[in-house]
């Protein structure tokens, strides 16, 4: 792709857009960025762009900014129906996301995952056991390093593995994986994809570049997945922690399991005892992680030793401490509520669940069986507290904290030893704070105060 004196233009200056800007930059091009936001929320960002040489526009987007560009770079936290971007595509002008533009420069085999929760924890985990056995791996995208940053390291013969989210994939048009995974597809997103199948089918664009000699990785016991299988040509393998599977990995036993090939004689992997990570979607991640990386050529021993030793993410079910018995956990990035389910799942009883933030169309009903069975008093906090009471009243004792620390204390004050602490708000985190890793890092330092 040739970019020499182009006219480009990036819209949405988050991470990636800054980094695509500065990329385009170095190749050539001519580039100008437009942001919504203010050139004081800006002011950080701003100097690094002029200084080399990129124009800023921020307050709002020009309907003339978007005029005689030949391409247009859309960060994946601008929706495509804005109305200016709406319009340019309108007029057939090349509209595509960061990950496209760098997966047109990679020169590695792209190993890429996507799915509504789990995301992080696989692609950590793929990666390390790619790194472990010694093959040249580089680890980015929607995890915090912009794709567009691996460019410069990625090299033929490198595995470029990238977590990608159903906002990415709204804007590819050549991106080819050689394995793509789809973990679980989940209601997430509503209010920005509209309704569950546009985002499912989003989700499904990861294999549509894909050919038989490539390998799709889905979920068996996820059934929206499965209209993902009638989109593909790659060879598709499965995962379950349930049921035999005739290609892919699955629990047998004590122990986890990899087909080949329909027909073959399963591998034993490792046995699922050895898996560090707390609870059942775990296991899953493990399972999906394992065939990607057998199919990558790893050998079972090396695989086995790679995942025994494997930390959890921050803000993924993190242990943070145990004070006077009681345990406090983070899982801060569980940030719907499929992904709070499973954090509950992960413990048997005595749970004090902290729970809220900023809603997202979501349905709280859901919660209302795990919570009746192993919950013993909900703390809601932040703009989604009223929704969530009204969604589970009557099921569990609630409690309007409002804040993190008054969650954190009424929730301590309540425990007794043996239980657990729970803050997995099943919320996205921007009513009070920057991001879920400040929501989760909030926690931890409440938590490590108490005396
Ligand atoms: P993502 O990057 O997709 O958000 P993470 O690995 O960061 O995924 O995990 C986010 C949250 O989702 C975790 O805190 C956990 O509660 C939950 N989670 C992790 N893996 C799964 C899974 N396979 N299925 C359902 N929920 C999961």
């Amino acid at each position: 792709m040739e970019l020499k004196n182009k006219r480009v233009l990036v819209v949405g200056l988050g991470k990636s857009g800054i980094a695509a800007a500065l990329f385009l930059r170095k190749q050539g091009a001519r580039v100008t960025v437009s942001d919504s936001r203010s050139a004081v929320t800006l002011a950080k960002e701003i100097p690094a762009l002029l200084d080399a040489g990129i124009m800023v526009e921020s307050g709002g987007h020009g309907l003339l900014t978007f005029r005689r560009q030949d391409l247009i770079v859309i960060s994946p936290g601008v929706p495509l129906d804005t109305p200016e971007v709406k319009q340019v595509i309108g007029y057939g002008m090349p509209v595509i996301g960061e990950l496209e533009l760098a997966s047109r420069f990679l020169k590695g085999r792209v190993v890429a995952i996507t799915g509504s929760n789990g995301k992080t924890t696989t692609t950590t985990l793929i990666g390390k056991i790619l790194k472990d056995a010694g093959l040249p791996t580089l680890v980015g995208g929607n995890i915090g390093i912009p794709v567009i940053d691996l460019v410069p390291e990625s090299k033929d013969g490198f595995l470029d593995v990238l977590e990608v989210s159903s906002f990415q994939l709204e804007t590819i048009e050549q991106f080819h994986p050689w394995i793509a995974l789809v973990l679980n597809i989940t209601p997430d997103h509503l209010d920005r994809h509209g309704s569950f199948e546009n985002y499912a089918a989003m989700k499904a664009r990861i294999t549509e570049r894909q050919e038989a000699d490539d390998f799709l990785i889905l979920n068996a016991e996820d059934k929206p997945t499965q209209m993902v299988a009638a989109k593909t040509r790659a060879q598709i393998f499965w995962f379950s922690p349930r049921r035999p599977i005739k290609q892919g990995t699955f629990v047998h036993g004590e122990s986890i399991v990899f087909v080949p090939r329909e027909g073959a004689k399963g591998e034993p992997i490792m046995p699922v005892a050895e898996i560090p990570l707390r609870g059942a979607h775990n296991v899953e991640n493990v399972l999906a992680a394992i065939c990607a990386a057998r199919l990558a050529g790893v050998p079972a021993e090396k695989i086995r030793a790679s995942v025994a030793s494997f930390k959890a993410v921050e803000h993924r079910l993190e242990f943070v401490r145990c004070v006077q018995g009681i345990d406090y956990f983070n899982d801060s990035k569980a940030t719907n509520v499929d992904a709070a389910i499973k954090a509950v799942e992960a413990f048997p009883s005595g749970i004090h669940l902290i729970l809220g933030g900023k809603d997202k169309d979501s349905d709280y009903t859901l919660l209302a069986p795990l919570l009746r069975e192993r919950v013993k008093a909900v703390y809601t906090i932040g703009s989604a507290a009223e929704k969530i009471e009204r969604a589970l009243e009557g099921v569990v004792k609630m409690v309007g904290a409002g804040t993190i620390d008054v969650a954190v204390r009424e929730a301590t004050k309540a425990a007794v030893p043996g239980d657990v602490v729970l803050l997995a708000p099943a919320c996205s985190s921007f009513d009070q704070f920057e991001n879920y890793e400040h929501r989760g890092r909030t926690f931890r330092q409440i938590v490590n105060e108490l005396s």
